[in-house]
């Protein structure tokens, strides 16, 4: 293989790259860093998209060998890690989840710490609350007694994390994303992903059955928030970043029938039914909304989108006038 940097300037991976996130966050970190300073991966050969802007491997992050021959040989000096199972999709499988989730996250530490990256991104979740935590306003400090092994990956990671930067001074930094909702990629099997389908749904078919029931409060954030809280964390000064387990991350709480709502105002005869299934019990262990106070005061984290804002950008760019 050859080494695309040899210098020991920022040369960043991204692992699970063709996912919601990874899709996006790709593509921001080559417009802010060049297209030939973004390595990403993913298990699978990649959509075209991903490959035509920029260098594209196919990795399977478990396999902590071949990590490593990308990192030395590539120059890595950052590793954006999003490659995970969900909370929805990880209770099919409890232990193939645990040990993706934690041996994946593991491999990256280690790298990272041998290799003396500069630093690394890993997201956690609102899945790390409980039934225990409060519901409302939840703060960055609390009970965090999760019940989906999704949320026990997560919590156990955060405190790996915050093991890496305080025993070995790696720069590791984390956000807790609550449910995030875009237009660009499929939602990849969470609890909140009601909110990116009934979207396409409701364009395509002028109708969505949620899985939810309608009074279902759950926090959510918006891609292009959700990515450039991204970048702004990663882009602090090191001594600003005093969260090391991951940072509480809001942008706007509402149920399914608020959302219906918003979009019944821009597609007036859209229609919807409940039917909750077993994510009615995941989402009602989780609170309604978080208080995101030290992300805002400590590196001045401000979201941008609001639900009408968002539901209107959506329906632009998966509307059926979209070209
Ligand atoms: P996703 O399911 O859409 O994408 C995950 C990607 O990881 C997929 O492309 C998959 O192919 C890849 N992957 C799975 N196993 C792999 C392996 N062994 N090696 C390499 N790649 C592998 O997930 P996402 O929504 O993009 O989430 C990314 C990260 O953000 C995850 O850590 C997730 O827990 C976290 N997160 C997401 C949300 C959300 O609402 N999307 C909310 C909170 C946290």
């Amino acid at each position: 293989m050859t080494a695309i940097n040899s210098n020991k300037k920022t040369m960043i991976l991204v692992t699970g790259a063709c996912g919601q996130i990874g899709t996006e966050l790709v593509k921001a970190l080559r417009e802010k860093h060049g297209r030939d300073k973004v390595v990403a991966t993913d298990r699978h050969f990649a959509s075209d998209s991903l490959q035509e802007t920029g260098p594209y491997f196919k990795l399977d992050v478990l396999d902590k060998y071949e990590l490593e021959n990308l990192v030395c040989s590539l120059g890595i000096t950052q590793i954006y890690h999003l490659a995970a199972v969900l909370s929805a999709s990880g209770e099919n499988n409890p232990l193939a989840t645990w040990n993706l989730n934690m041996e994946s996250l593991l491999n990256v530490l280690e790298i990272a710490r041998q290799e003396k990256l500069d630093k690394v991104f890993w997201p956690s979740s609102i899945a790390v609350f409980g039934p225990s935590s409060p519901r409302i306003n939840c703060p960055q400090h609390t009970v965090t007694e999760p019940t989906t092994v999704y949320g026990i990956s997560k919590n156990a990671g955060e405190h790996w994390c915050m093991y890496y930067f305080e025993k070995f001074g790696l720069d590791v930094r984390s956000l807790r994303y609550p449910g995030l909702i875009s237009y660009s990629a499929k939602a990849g099997g969470g609890t909140t992903d009601y909110a990116v389908d009934i979207f396409h749904q409701a364009v395509a078919q002028g109708e969505y059955v949620c899985f939810l029931r309608e009074d279902t409060l759950l926090p959510m954030l918006y891609m292009p928030d959700a990515i450039r809280a991204t970048l702004e964390l990663m882009d602090a000064p090191a001594e600003q970043i005093t969260v090391r387990t991951s940072y509480n991350l809001a942008g706007l709480s509402f149920t399914p029938a608020e959302l219906a709502k918003a979009i019944q105002t821009e597609l007036p005869g859209f229609k919807i039914s409940y039917q909750p299934d077993f994510r009615q019990t995941i989402a009602d262990s989780w609170p309604g909304s978080i208080n995101d106070s030290e992300a805002r005061n400590h590196w001045n984290w401000e979201p941008a989108y609001n639900l009408n804002a968002m539901t209107a950008d959506m329906l632009k760019h998966i509307g059926p006038n979209t070209s």
